[in-house]
Formats: structure tokens, sequence, C-alpha cells
């Protein structure tokens, strides 16, 4: 039992054990299992994932029997394999089903329909300015409007669920976001009940930088090895999400990761959350962008996008700001090197945009210099070269992974 319990963290499936495991409960293991491994590895033989797996051969074929009959796994022709035999080659079906996958971000939304693997077939983004309010509840009835036109547009495909990433602090255990800087009454709505009672799927809620994270752990593929994988969100807000074997690291109610709350001078302004001098007031872009207006001063407000040209054209208010934004980014993340010893940090999100190269010099000298070398060795700190957007393939790949850990319950009616 204890070798294929390991074998279950290995693709990050956390079985704890507190009762006895019935027979039933084994092969919803093996099947997530197996559906982990798959999706990991991409086209294979089934040999081949009852190596990887320990799993008879027999008990693998009729697995991918069920599998192959419910839609979740098709054939692909042949693949060579020992001493000349050829055998078939199989995969996650993208054909079958759909998922969606919907980003609230602080200005915007973005709504996407994915296939079983988590590619983004097709996507949509609305600018909350565009809207008639920004009130949440508003954004929340256009989130729905927008996802219900997705569905409609799609109407052949078979949507088994979907997953919602939103800005945070996100208190998982509530299904809510505690709040929003720079805007109001988001705490007050429970987002997951308004999507199920417009749209009838099941929702998954998770806070954006979590579903990057996640993202960023389905794109490593087989190269994911289960090690601590941080993704540092620097955009209109700043957040991380923390990934350790596979799973989102939640904490108690699911806030962990809220980088952008640590305090960087503590005699620096109050924030929102109440603390003073939080990361987030220095480095999101929302405050990089008030840091160039204040000082060039503009008849009009500079929007991120101008001021992102205007760095291009070599402006020096924009240069200095930015340099010094991203160095404070850095001590934010020596504090998280420091607290879960990551073996990879991605940096994405908006903030990148502006000069990636100059972002992890900027980063990388920080932290080089602020602990200890035998941690520095052994930390890959990477800019996002991610295709879309990691957070709205995030949120679809969670609902993904949901399906995978109990698929008889989406597939079987
Ligand atoms: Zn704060």
């Amino acid at each position: 039992m204890f070798s294929l319990l390991k074998k279950i963290n290995k693709v990050g499936y956390m079985y704890r054990i507190s009762q006895g495991i019935n027979q039933e409960i084994i092969q919803d293991i093996n099947r997530t299992l197996l559906l982990r491994y798959l999706r990991k590895e991409g086209m294979c033989s089934r040999v081949h994932l009852s190596n990887l797996t320990g799993l008879k051969q027999a008990t693998v074929t009729n697995i991918m029997k069920d599998f192959i009959e419910w839609g979740l796994v098709k054939e692909v022709g042949f693949l060579s394999g020992n001493k000349g035999r050829r055998c078939i080659g199989i995969e996650v079906n993208n054909d079958c089903y759909r998922v969606i996958g919907v980003r609230l971000a602080r200005k915007n939304y973005m709504v996407g329909l994915f296939d079983l693997t988590g590619k983004c077939i097709a996507d949509s983004k609305v600018d909350i300015a565009s809207l008639e309010s920004s009130e949440p509840i508003f954004i929340i009835q256009s989130m729905i409007e927008t996802v219900k036109r997705t569905v409609k547009d799609n109407a052949g495909d078979k949507i088994l669920a979907m997953g919602v990433a939103v800005p945070g602090p996100f208190i998982q255990k509530k299904n809510r976001i505690g709040l929003i800087t720079e805007t109001q009454g988001w705490n007050e709505i429970d987002i997951q009940e308004e999507f199920q009672k417009a749209i009838n799927l099941p929702v998954y809620l998770e806070h954006d930088a979590n579903a990057g994270a996640f993202a960023y752990m389905w794109d490593l593929k087989e190269k994911y090895n289960n090690e601590i994988l941080i993704y540092f969100a620097a955009g209109q807000g700043i957040g991380s999400g923390i990934v350790m074997e596979g799973e989102i690291y939640q904490g108690a109610i699911g806030t962990a990761g809220e980088i952008g709350h640590i305090t960087i001078d503590f005699n620096g302004p109050k924030c929102a959350c109440g603390n003073n001098g939080c990361l987030e007031k220095y480095t999101s872009s929302i405050e990089y962008a008030k840091a160039v207006n204040k000082e060039l001063k503009p008849a009009r407000q500079y929007s991120f996008k101008e001021i992102i040209a205007l760095y291009k054209e070599g402006n020096m208010v924009c240069r200095e700001k930015y340099r010094k934004a991203c160095r404070l980014m850095g001590y934010g993340i020596i504090n998280l090197i420091n607290l879960y010893n990551p073996g990879i940090i991605i940096i994405g999100d908006e903030m990148i945009k502006v000069d990636a190269g100059v972002m992890y010099e900027e980063i990388c000298n920080t932290v080089r210099s602020g602990i200890i070398p035998e941690i520095w060795n052994e930390v890959s700190i990477r800019m996002s070269e991610y295709q879309g957007d990691p957070m709205l393939n995030g949120a679809a790949m969670i609902a993904i992974n949901d399906i995978f850990d109990k698929p008889e319950q989406f597939i079987i009616k």
C-alpha cells in the first residue's frame, strides 16, 4: 500500500488515510492516476502507463476500455514498441468534452472554452469600463451573459464544468473575495452561487495566482517533478500561487501566498487590507502607473498601456519607476523563497509586458544578494513565456483536474 500511496502522491493525488480503503476507492485512485499520467505523458501506450504506475496491464486495459467508451481517452494510431512490435497509442480525448474557464481581473474579465487537454479553443475579453456599471453584481451578470453566449455559440459541445479565477485575497472556504484593492462590494457576493444559479454546471472558484501556478505545473508536463512551484503574479494586484506535490497549497481558509500584502516598509502608506507599506502598494501595474503620472503630471492621466509606449520611447521617469518597482518585487520574492524554498519561481502578468529583461535583471540582483548562495543555487527564477493567459487557462485546468479526480460523476448520467 505504501508504494501505491507514494505513486499517488507522485501525480499529486493526496489521499488522506483516516478510514479503510474499499475496492471502489482503489478503482477511483487508479483511474485518477492513469488520467493524470496520460495527461502528463501525452500520446503513449498502455504498456508505458502500466510501467509508470505499476498497475497490471490488464487493469490498465480495463480502465482504458471504460475511458474510451466514456469519450475521455482516444486511440491514436500506432507507436513502435519493444522488439519492433507496434502498439496502439492512446491520449486524452480532446474532441468529446469541453470546460469553460473564466478570469476576473480588476479592469477586465475573460471567458474561454477549453478541451480536456487544457487547450483554449475560443476566448473573449471584456473591459469593465465598457459596462454600464462597475458594481460587482453588474460585472457578475455580464460575466454570466458572456458564459451563456459561449455555451450557445458552441451548442454542439458537451460542456462538463467551469472554473473561475478571481483576484484576492480570496476566501476559498467561503467562496468569497476578501478584498480587491481599488474596488468595493465584492466580499458581499457568493460568486459560485451566482454562477451556479444561472448556469447548470459545476463551478470551481480559485484565486487567480493559484490558477496561474496550476497552469504552469500542467504546462511543464512530465518535467514537473513534484517540487514547490510558485507563480508570482505581478499585475493590477500582486499575488502568488504555490503548488506543492501537484496540488495548490491553500492554507487554513485558502489565502496562502498573499505576498502582495507583506510589509516592505512599515512606515509606508496604509493599505486597504489594514497593513502598512504592503508590497502591492509599490509594485502593481496600477501603482506603477500612478507613480509615473504623479511625476509627469500630464493633462490627462496616462493609462498603463500608454506608459508602456512611453517606456519603449525611452522616457526616463517610466524607466526609473519601473526599475524601482521590480527591485522591490525582488524583496517580496526573497520572502517567498525563505518561506517556501521553492524549486521554480515563475514571474508573470502585465508588469512583465513593460520590459521582461529589466525586470529579470532587477529581481535577480535583489534576490541573489538577499539570500544565502546555497538557496540561490537551487532556485530557478523564470520570466513567463506562457502562450495565452495562464490564470484563465489555469481556471479551466482546475475544473479538468476535478473531472479527472472523479470522471464517473461527470460522464455517467
Ligand atoms: Zn495590504
